[in-house]
């Protein structure tokens, strides 16, 4: 099978696939913008079991199960908070998404979803974040015998747009 990476323009919590990425905190206890939208889908039992897990520090990545979500599972990766660009972001928002990728392949999901990783209130640029999260993701999967499908759910046009025009670049 031809292995790809999709935009998805909408809510990840919505996607009925192995595998969705939650954008978390370092708590793992829930909060605003896409980590409150995954713990409200997912129910209360999603936060019992990231209270049992105790944290995660900035840029690795816990699975715990899905509960009421259409996912099956959930790999909680903390992305970096924005604070100019010489505070490590953006080697911290590339391990995001390579643990998240290597969690995903050790347990043989085929489909991942990631979320716009630190570009809401981490205030992370779009543009920068994508341009890692592409060329990462890209990069996994040409290498990967498990992944086949990396979806950017992007939850406006504007972030939808800018994974787009990278992945057309990155594909030809
Ligand atoms: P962070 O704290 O890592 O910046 P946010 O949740 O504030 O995380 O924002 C990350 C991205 O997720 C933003 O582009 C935001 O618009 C988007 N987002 C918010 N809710 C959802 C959702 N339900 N599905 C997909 N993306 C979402």
């Amino acid at each position: 099978m031809r292995k790809r990476l999709t935009v998805y323009e909408g809510d990840i919590t919505e996607l009925p696939i192995d595998v969705i990425v939650n954008a978390a905190n370092s708590t793992l206890l829930g909060g605003a913008g896409v980590d409150g939208a995954i713990h409200e889908a997912a129910g209360p039992k999603l936060r019992e079991e990231c209270e049992q897990i105790g944290g995660c520090p900035t840029g690795e990545a816990r699975l715990t199960k899905g509960y009421a979500l259409p996912a099956r599972w959930v790999i909680h990766t903390v992305g970096p908070i924005w604070q100019g660009g010489s505070f490590n972001e953006a080697s911290l928002l590339e391990d995001c998404y390579r643990n998240s990728l290597n969690i995903a392949e050790e347990h043989h999901f085929n489909k991942i979803a990631f979320p716009s990783i630190s570009t809401g209130s981490y205030g992370y640029p779009v543009e920068m974040a994508a341009v890692i999260a592409v060329n990462v993701c890209k990069f996994f999967i040409d290498s990967s015998e498990i992944i086949e499908e990396i979806i950017f759910a992007c939850f406006d046009r504007l972030t939808a747009s800018i994974y787009e025009e990278l992945i057309d670049k990155i594909e030809k």
